[in-house]
């Protein structure tokens, strides 16, 4: 969940993104001024781009043929490390958005969620449709001024948009992305509550709580910045101090705080003897009688459901994460399981308590 005290306005935004090399302050976005007598912006070009005017034009304008245009107009202009480009030429993209002079901070979000590795997925999955993906991603390098050759980008990464590009109903969409084929296991499996019916745990997802959900959290206050991540998990919602198991027998690695991603709370993470490596977050205990190396099977309680980390109280789960040979992979074939050999039902499990 997101934070109040998490937001800083646009003031704060600029002066936190000088800390980033990569990505232009809120001052050197691009501005409409005279040169040769009509509106031009004034744009930094890093050295390889200096005589590369075929590449220029195609980024500013959409066509490699005003190439030879735009170099007449900058005749007069003797400081090579900029170059003007007259608005009669630019993307139509780039005209909207110097136009509206209205921008959002996407920031790179993290805790068992993240999955944006570069300005495609950015473009892609977090960027409404008003524009084909060549404008997003022109529009993205032009105004971050970020490298092409070096677009690469890391958790906490911060990334201006245009305000026009935000997509507030993100959540509510099926993600465009479809992820690795999940692999092939034995099918011996139980949900991690151990309840007889998954259809339980199905009917209460939402698309938010699903893996490879699209996030973006924040205000639509403006001059706020949104955490937008991928939902490397899948949210199981339940109360407080339902008993959490293994879905399958194995080696327990860890339980307690998270004290990389302070965001997950308390956190349990083990092996599975199909080599999977789970992690259940936000839990309200642990069972301290684990420890590296301890053996689990499927009758063990591994820890309670809880609302540590970033969760809203009001809202508890469990977030099941699993990956597979270093690699994130889709928990619900393994987790949205029918537990056979069950002990107690839902109800009795949770009455007990
Ligand atoms: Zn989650």
């Amino acid at each position: 969940m997101f934070r109040r005290r998490d937001f800083i306005n646009l003031v704060g935004v600029s002066a936190v993104l000088l800390g980033f090399s990569r990505l232009a302050s809120a001052l050197t976005k691009p501005k409409f001024e005279i040169f040769n007598e009509e509106p031009a912006i004034k744009v930094k070009v890093r050295r390889w781009e200096r005589e590369n005017y075929t590449y220029i034009s195609e980024l500013y304008t959409e066509n490699k043929n005003n190439a030879n245009e735009i170099k007449a107009f900058n005749e007069k202009n003797l400081n090579k490390k900029f170059l003007f480009l007259p608005k009669r030429l630019l993307r139509k993209v780039l005209n909207n958005t110097i136009e509206e002079d209205k921008y959002t901070i996407y920031k790179l979000g993290a805790q068992g969620e993240n999955g944006i590795n570069d300005l495609d997925d950015i473009a892609k999955d977090f960027m409404n449709d008003s524009y084909g993906l060549d404008d997003k991603l022109a529009v993205l390098l032009v105004i971050n001024d970020i490298d092409p050759k070096n677009k690469e980008l890391k958790e906490g990464d911060l990334v201006i948009v245009p305000r026009f590009f935000v997509d507030f109903n993100i959540e509510e969409k099926p993600s465009p992305y479809e992820f690795d084929i999940v692999p092939k296991l034995s099918d011996n499996f139980q949900n991690p509550l151990k309840i007889k019916s998954a259809d339980s745990i199905i009917k209460n997802l939402k698309r938010r709580y699903v893996y490879g959900a699209r996030r973006l959290r924040g205000d639509d206050e403006e001059g706020k910045f949104f955490i937008i991540s991928r939902h490397l998990g899948i949210d199981i919602p339940m109360p407080v101090g339902f008993a959490l198991y293994p879905i399958q027998d194995g080696k327990f690695i860890y339980g307690g705080k998270d004290n990389d991603k302070p965001g997950n709370g308390i956190r349990v993470t083990y092996k599975t003897k199909d080599g999977l490596i789970v992690t259940y977050l936000h839990l309200s205990w642990v069972n301290n009688k684990l420890s590296l190396g301890s053996e689990i099977n499927k009758n063990t309680i591994l820890g309670k459901v809880g609302t540590t980390g970033n969760v809203e109280k009001d809202d508890p789960h469990v977030h099941v994460q699993i990956t597979f040979n270093g690699k994130n992979v889709n928990p619900s074939p393994y987790i949205l399981v029918d537990t056979r050999d069950y002990v107690l039902d839902l109800d009795r499990q949770f009455f007990k308590r």
